[in-house]
């Protein structure tokens, strides 16, 4: 049993239409009687949904994020873009920045940086992923690889309590493998140390993603360090989103 505030990230990737959202009431129900335990549920849906997503659980303790946002804080000719303002407009209180299947699409460093900036700008909780491929992880860059994706995208960024880190090791998303829990507690670990030495007074939340499921969460959930989860495949299916919630409670 823990008693720590814990974030619960539901990212659902490239699925879900408005017909996924009448399974959401279950989950509507479970956060309404579950108030007084220590979490929070953020629902990232596809853009196409957000509006629809909002009003349905605007009464509740849930709030919803975007996948992603454009680095212009301005409109402009962007064709296929949504911008943070946009986003903010629409009820969006979290985004997800850095996600490794936008860097696969061409978020770098730099762009990453610019897309931080301008979420905060627009008062947007960021959710910035960072995590190593299973080569670097074989060459043991695991360490340098984080250190050099925080330092960049949080280049002359000021740490405070809207930015959330989520260590996704690349190897782990959809996969089905999730890291030992020592290398886990480790890798956790050096992230915390690491934005402590960026002269941050304050105390940045971590959170672990990559085939976060109904079974491994019994293990996960005893890594005290982890200020909770980012689920992508099993957060589509509402009973499995509440069964991980749940058991990281008991
Ligand atoms: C993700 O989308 O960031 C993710 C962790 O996906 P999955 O849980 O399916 O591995």
């Amino acid at each position: 049993m823990t008693n720590k505030l814990r974030y619960f990230i539901a990212n659902w990737k490239m699925y879900g239409d408005l017909k996924s959202l009448k399974s959401i009431g279950t989950v509507i129900n479970f956060v309404k009687s579950n108030k007084k335990k220590k979490f929070k549920l953020i629902y990232c849906p596809p853009y196409t949904i957000i509006h629809s997503f909002y009003n349905k659980i605007k009464k509740t303790h849930i709030k919803i994020g975007a996948q992603d946002c454009h680095q212009n804080n301005d409109n402009g000719a962007f064709t296929g873009s949504i911008n943070a303002q946009m986003l903010k407009n629409l009820g969006v209180k979290f985004v997800i920045i850095g996600h490794s299947e936008k860097r696969k699409n061409g978020d770098n460093d730099t762009i990453i940086n610019k897309k931080i900036k301008s979420a905060l700008q627009n008062n947007l909780t960021v959710i910035f992923c960072i995590g190593e491929t299973i080569q670097e992880k074989r060459k043991k860059l695991t360490k340098k690889i984080l250190r050099s994706q925080i330092f960049k995208g949080l280049k002359n960024i000021k740490l405070n309590n809207r930015i959330i880190i989520a260590y996704e090791p690349i190897w782990s998303i959809g996969t089905g493998i999730i890291p030992k829990n020592f290398e886990l507690i480790e890798n956790v670990n050096f992230i915390k140390n690491l934005l402590v030495n960026k002269k941050s007074t304050k105390k940045v939340k971590v959170l672990y993603g990559g085939s976060v499921n109904t079974k491994n969460i019994d293990n996960l959930k005893k890594i005290h360090s982890l200020d909770g989860f980012l689920i992508g495949g099993a957060s589509q299916n509402s009973k499995k989103l509440i069964d991980i919630v749940k058991k990281s409670f008991i």
